[in-house]
Order: structure tokens, then sequence, then C-alpha cells
């Protein structure tokens, strides 16, 4: 027989009451697991497992699911790294803010349309949610991450469109499918604020497929997490290489660089850039 924990465990371990006794959990089971502290009473009509994620378990108590950041995150989105202590919360169209303790100062409260369940927001919502509360450039990257991955469809993207002020159009229209990491999304987003447009993905002969091209520049993004062994730098050296044979410079960037040298990467681009034109 499935236990209350075993169904919560389906639900990243949150749910209502009445969705546990729909699911055949007796009021009693219920009661016997809170007394063991195998659940925990959330509020009124919501228990929880004692290791559900704790900003999971606060949204709950505000009323709704967990939105933005953490809940593209928890959705496997790229997203910068922000050390936040806030819980953003999705309470749909209607919902209801449920007094809790420190509320004033964890909870950022979302409304949007749609009935907002108990834990993490679906990647469409949370992106929605994430253009008010990210920087353009961060939520930019989730977005072609979220693309890339194919984690939203066309009709999503379609209703990102409608949802978000217009003002946003131009990010949604720059965004393409194909970035292979935030960092190349980032980095392509600086530069256009920049105005220089890279082409992406290219294909070169004898060079394979680079991440961008601008004039006779070829930018790549390394956003590897660990160090490059020696055959992965033998092959960069080989590709650099054949790129200079095309007339092509090469800049390496990683993840340090775009992320807290931003300056250095564009005292590196601009010059490369005046060279290749000259
Ligand atoms: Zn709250
Ligand atoms: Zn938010």
């Amino acid at each position: 027989m499935l236990t209350p924990a075993d169904l919560l465990t389906n639900t990243d371990g949150i749910a209502r009451t009445a969705w546990l006794t729909s699911h055949g959990c007796s009021r009693r089971a219920l009661t016997d697991a809170m007394g063991t502290g195998e659940l925990l009473r959330i509020r009124r009509g919501v228990l929880a497992l004692p290791d559900a994620d704790p900003k999971l378990v606060i949204a709950a108590r505000h009323g709704g699911a967990l939105s933005c950041a953490d809940a593209l995150r928890h959705h496997g989105i790229w997203t910068l790294p922000r050390p936040d202590h806030e819980v953003h919360v999705w309470l749909g169209g209607s919902g209801r803010r449920h007094p809790h303790p420190r509320c004033e100062e964890l909870c950022t409260t979302h409304f949007s349309p749609g009935t907002a369940v108990l834990g993490y927001a679906p990647v469409v919502d949370a992106l929605i949610h994430a253009h008010r509360c990210l920087e353009p450039e961060a939520f930019f990257a989730a977005y072609e991450s979220a693309w890339n991955q194919r984690k939203i469809s066309a009709s999503d993207r379609r209703r990102i469109r409608r949802e978000l002020p217009a003002s946003a159009t131009w990010m949604l229209d720059l965004a393409r499918p194909d970035a292979q990491s935030g960092l190349e999304s980032v980095l392509r987003f600086r530069l256009h604020l920049l105005g220089l447009t890279l082409e992406s993905q290219v294909a070169l002969p004898g060079v394979g497929i680079v991440d961008f091209v601008v004039g006779r520049v070829i930018l790549e993004v390394d956003g590897r997490e660990n160090h490059a062994g020696f055959d992965r730098r033998h092959n960069d050296l080989m590709r650099d290489a054949a790129a200079s044979a095309l007339g092509y410079e090469t800049l390496r960037f990683d993840y340090s660089m775009i992320i807290y040298e931003w300056d250095r990467v564009v005292a590196a681009i601009l010059p490369a850039l005046a060279r290749s034109v000259a």
C-alpha cells in the first residue's frame, strides 16, 4: 500500500490533504504520519515531507508555487547565480496570500493567469515571472536555455510574448534556440547592447562549428565545469590554427571572465575586431 510519504515523493514533497485523501490516504493515516514526524503540517490543508525544499515550504505557507529563478533552476534551466533568500511565490490569477512568519522579509508575490498549484511553477510561468524579477540578461539567458532544451513550446513562446510588456519584445526577437550555454547567451546579449551582431554556431571548413563569428574574429565560450584535459586543449589549438589559416583570429572566454571580468572581454574583442577590418 502507498503511504502518504510515498505519494509525496511524487509531488516534490508537498501536497494538499484533499489531494492525498483523493489518492487513497485515510485521514487516520495522515494523522498517524504527522504524529511520527513523517509528515509536517505546513498550514491548514497542506502537508509536506520533513526534507522538502525549504523555499517550497515557505511558498506553500504563503499560498502558492515557488517561481522565478528557483523554479527555473529546479527545471534545469540555466540561471545566473544570485545568492538570495527571497521566495518568489506564484498565486495564480486570484490566489490568496496566507499570513506566515517573516513573510514581509522573504516573499515576493506574483499574480498571473492560471491556477497555481503547490510545488514548483512550470517553466513557462516561471519565465514570465522572472522577467519582472531578474536582470534582463539573466532573463534572456534563462529564456534561451529553456528554448534550447525544448522546455518551452512554440505556443509557450507565443504566450510569453503576449504576457510580457512590449518593452520585452526586442529580447524575445533576439533569442535563438541554438545557444549552447547560458554564457553564450550572456555574451551575445551584452555584445548586442554594444552594437555588435554575432553570427552563431558557424561552420568553418577545417575548423568545425565555432560559437560566434563577428567580422574575422571567432569568439569561443568555454562553459565547461571541469578543467580542460590535454585532448581538449590540443583540439582547441588545432582549431585555432585552422581558423588562423582561414584568416580568423580566435578569442576564448570562460565563465569567470564573462561573469566577473567583463571589461577584459570587451577590451579583447573591440581591438581584435578593429584589426580584422583594417
Ligand atoms: Zn510569504
Ligand atoms: Zn519573482
